[in-house]
This record gives C-alpha cells, sequence and structure tokens, in this order.
C-alpha cells in the first residue's frame, strides 16, 4: 500500500492543508481501514477474483514450486494503489505455507533493519516490501546478495581495518510492490524471477469482489445496488470496498440497512462520486488542466501545486486512471486534455482537442 499522505484514524475529516479531498473517496489507504481489511483479504488464489492471467501464471508459478519442494522464487508486483499487491503477497505466503514479514522501502532506513528481518526468517519464509522503489541505494545493495546467493555481506569497521563477514541466510521468497516499476533499478528488477502487473478491474469483477465483501460484513444488498458501486469504483477493490462500507452507514442511518439502487445513487450523490467514479480531487485536476492551463501540456508540478495535492500522489494514485479513461494524457511536454477531458466536464471541446499536437505521448 502506498503512503502518500498523513494518516488518521476513524471518520476521515476534510484535511484544511488540501482544499477539494473528498474525506470519503480519498485512495489513500488509512491505518483504520488496515484493520477492517484483515477480515476482506483473500486467502487463496482460488478466493482471488479478476486478474486471471496474473493469477493463472501464479497458480502453475506455485504448483510448479510445490512439486519441486522447493521455496518460491522471488516475485515483483507492479500496478496502482488497491488493486491487490498486498493481498497477491500474504496469500501467496499462505499457499506455501510459510511465514511472512511485511515491511516497506522507506521503513528498511539502514541495513541492519533488512538483516534484522532476514536473520531471523524461518526456512523458505517470505520478506514483503512494499513500495519497494523507495528503498535507498545502500539497503538496495544489501538486498542484491541476499536475494541470490542468501548471504548477507556485513561490514565491519571503517577505514583501513574494514573487512566483511557473510552471514548465511535460510532461503527465503522476496516479494516486492510497488506503484512506480519505472523508478526500480535494474539490477534489482532483474533478480526477481517473476513479476506481475496488477490492472484495473472491469466492472463484472468489481461486483464478484463487492458481493464477497457484503457477504463477509453480513450487509443485505441488491445486486443493481452492487453493480452501480463497482462502476464507480475507478476499477480498484479498495474503493470499491469503501464505497461499500460507506453506503452501508448511509443505509443504516437513513433507511433500514439494506443497500437498494435508489439509495446506493443517493448515498454516492453525498459522496461526490460521480457517474465515472471520479471524484473530487480527479475533477480538479482535469479542470485545472482545462481552464488554468488552456488544456495543456502542463508539468506535473505546476498541476499538483494548482490543486493542492503532492505530485506524488498525483502521479501514483490519481492519473493512473484518468489516462486509462482516456481522460488525460502523459506527455513528454506535460499532462494534456484530450475530447474525453472537455466531455465530462461537460465543456464544448476546443476546435482542435490538445491531444493531438505534436507531442509523444509518455503512455
Ligand atoms: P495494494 O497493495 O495493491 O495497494 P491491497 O492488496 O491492499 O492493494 O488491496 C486493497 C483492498 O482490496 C483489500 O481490502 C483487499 O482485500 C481488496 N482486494 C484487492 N484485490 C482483490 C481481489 N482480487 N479480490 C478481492 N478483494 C481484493
Amino acid at each position: 500500500m502506498t503512503s502518500t499522505s498523513g494518516n488518521s484514524n476513524g471518520p476521515p475529516a476534510s484535511d484544511p492543508q488540501r482544499p477539494g479531498r473528498s474525506p470519503w473517496t480519498d485512495p489513500n489507504p488509512q491505518d483504520a481501514e488496515r484493520s477492517w481489511e484483515v477480515g476482506i483479504r483473500p486467502q487463496s488464489l482460488t478466493e482471488f477474483v479478476g486478474q486471471d492471467r496474473l493469477r493463472e501464471n501464479l497458480s502453475i508459478l506455485l504448483e510448479a514450486t510445490r512439486l519441486r519442494g522447493e521455496p518460491l522464487e522471488h516475485v515483483l508486483l507492479t500496478g496502482p494503489p488497491g488493486l491487490g499487491k498486498t493481498t497477491m503477497a500474504l496469500l501467496l505466503a499462505h499457499e506455501m505455507g510459510a511465514e511472512i514479514r511485511p515491511t516497506s522501502g522507506p521503513a528498511l532506513e539502514r541495513a541492519g533493519d533488512l538483516a534484522g528481518l532476514l536473520t531471523t526468517l524461518p526456512p523458505g519464509g517470505f520478506l514483503f516490501i512494499d513500495e519497494i522503489h523507495r528503498l535507498n541505494r545502500t539497503v538496495e545493495e544489501y538486498l542484491y546478495p541476499a536475494m541470490e546467493d542468501f548471504r548477507l555481506d556485513i561490514l565491519l569497521d571503517r577505514g583501513p581495518s574494514a573487512r566483511s563477514v557473510q552471514l548465511k541466510l535460510e532461503r527465503f521468497t522476496l516479494v516486492g510492490a510497488t506503484t512506480r516499476a519505472g523508478l526500480l533499478t535494474a539490477p534489482l528488477r532483474s533478480r526477481f524471477g517473476f513479476v506481475g502487473r496488477l490492472d484495473f478491474y472491469e466492472g463484472d469483477d468489481l461486483t464478484r469482489i463487492l458481493t464477497r465483501t457484503a457477504r463477509i460484513l453480513g450487509v443485505e444488498a441488491q445486486e443493481d445496488a452492487l453493480r452501480e458501486l463497482s462502476t464507480r469504483s475507478r476499477g480498484t477493490p479498495r474503493i470499491a470496498n469503501r464505497l461499500l462500507r460507506r453506503v452501508r452507514d448511509f443505509a443504516q442511518v437513513r433507511a433500514d440497512g439494506r443497500v437498494t439502487l435508489d439509495l446506493a445513487r443517493e448515498a454516492l450523490k453525498l459522496l461526490d462520486v460521480d457517474e465515472q467514479g471520479l471524484d473530487d480531487m480527479d475533477r480538479r485536476i482535469l479542470e485545472a488542466v482545462v481552464t488554468r492551463f488552456g488544456g495543456g501540456p502542463v508539468g506535473l508540478n505546476s498541476l499538483a501545486a494548482t490543486v493542492g495535492e503532492e505530485s506524488d500522489t498525483l502521479e501514483e494514485v490519481h492519473e493512473p486512471y484518468l489516462v486509462m479513461q482516456g481522460l488525460l494524457q502523459r506527455t513528454r511536454n506535460g499532462r494534456i486534455a484530450t475530447a474525453g477531458t472537455y466531455r465530462v466536464l461537460g465543456l464544448p471541446p476546443p476546435e482542435r482537442p490538445a491531444s493531438q499536437g505534436p507531442q509523444d505521448t509518455l503512455f
């Protein structure tokens, strides 16, 4: 999970530093949500909905590994936040009957932090490093021999008396997760035996995920209501599950607890989630490109400053979905509006949409 902003517990309040940020649909995970997620996360590959090709590849990898009686090779999972990378890491360990220690790139500040985790892992244990693109270079270099030869080269002393001792490790599996695969160094990337990408989910898959979540939470919800929620969840299970929880609240307070289509629509309106699943921040981004920057191109930092959001959050959380929906283009010269941008904002398109300009498209 990517932590790109401060956390708060309980019902989120609007962040005064970030005007326009919707407290209910903020895609950044909250600590309170993590504890909630525990009962919801699928524990096996068969419970994991969607991502069919990835699941098939991983099930072959798992089965072959089990047949050979070996520990699983190192796995790298990439994709936007909330699509199931952490869930997949936990269930891979579960499928292998192995213990898993979760940590994150920024948490591993020194080589000692890494050594502490790796030297205490049981044979065949899993280490999960979320946001692995944020590992510092020193720790990353310690990781290379650990991944390849299951040893740590510890440097003792400094200067002329410096010497290194080798520490033998049990065989382990590293699962790395990243929202920014492009930021991973080539040596690190090449040490993973399997690299899998998670993509945004189709509506049907999200409806299946919501049906499962509703069952686990004991929410009585009509199928068309769940389908409506799935089309407004930006292709993201974390957002789908969050919207379901909020709509459940609404149903309990304003009705008899049952989630019907009309009630779901009413709740979503109050939550400021539109038909496409765009929230307030998404619309602010699109509006800024069109009205403040004449359709672009506009650089990431200028855009982030204009909408009052961090550049990283814009790039990792909001933009992938907008780009996938054809509502924004990322080019070498900056972000530009498309014909779709004008359409969702209800504005007349310019004579020649900015996206047909001479810029090279990056994605
Ligand atoms: P990421 O690590 O990619 O940010 P998570 O693994 O934390 O995402 O998933 C976010 C939430 O969505 C979790 O509550 C998880 O249970 C749920 N989820 C993600 N993918 C699936 C899936 N394929 N099927 C069911 N639930 C899912």
